[in-house]
């Protein structure tokens, strides 16, 4: 039996629809509030965990594998392969503001993130100074209060900044789910983690 840890949320509702695309049904999938699903013919089990404990599952050995967001995958430094990415969840990193904005204005930004390695390493490749504020949520409002110049967060339809007066300044990177895998099971039980890899991975990039 194979370990699957989930993204609860987002990558979870769209990864069981892929899998159920792909013949791998969980019967127990309906509620909710279960952290464990099976598999009726029992080869996969599957775990939901909070997004950003996904990778610390799969380095720890518990699941032998995981599917989360690259930008969690992005903000930690786990010591797991990462194999490819999945059709899930998409989205992207952007940097945002007040209409009209541009990063080339400043000399010393400051900026309000979630995501403060990935907007840290944004930043020095632009070459601007800047000062992060760690956030975890509700972002947009730190540049609306003029408690930070720009945003730096996930958008998907971009109503959130919309609905808050923002807009993209600029596209940072594209963000789909990645399927992990814990480095010693990839050697250990590589045959199961095999007929899984090649079920999910069929076409991806
Ligand atoms: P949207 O209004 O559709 O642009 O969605 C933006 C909001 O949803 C932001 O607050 C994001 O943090 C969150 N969000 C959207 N897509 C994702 C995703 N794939 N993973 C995590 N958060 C997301």
């Amino acid at each position: 039996m194979i370990r699957i840890a989930l993204a609860k949320g987002r990558v979870s509702d769209s990864v069981l629809e892929i899998l159920k695309g792909k013949g791998i049904e969980f019967g127990d999938e309906k509620d909710d509030r279960k952290l464990i699903l099976h598999e009726p013919e029992g080869k996969y089990e599957l775990i939901l965990v909070k997004p950003q404990d996904t990778p610390t599952y799969v380095e720890q050995g518990v699941a032998e594998c995981g599917i989360v967001g690259r930008d969690i995958v992005m903000e930690q430094d786990s010591d797991v392969y990462q194999l490819f990415s999945l059709e899930a969840a998409k989205c992207k990193l952007c940097l945002a503001g007040k209409p009209g904005g541009r990063l080339e204005r400043y000399s010393n930004i400051k900026i309000a993130t979630k995501y403060t390695s990935s907007a840290e390493a944004f930043l020095e490749q632009k070459g601007v100074g800047f000062e992060l504020i760690k956030l975890n949520g509700s972002v947009e409002l730190a540049p609306i209060l003029g408690m930070s110049d720009a945003i730096i967060d996930i958008v998907e339809t971009g109503n959130t900044l919309r609905a808050n007066g923002l807009e993209i300044w600029e596209d940072i990177c594209e963000i789909q789910c990645v399927f992990i895998a814990n480095k010693a099971a990839l050697k250990t039980r590589h045959k199961e983690l095999s007929e899984l890899i090649s079920c999910l991975y069929e076409g991806k990039v």
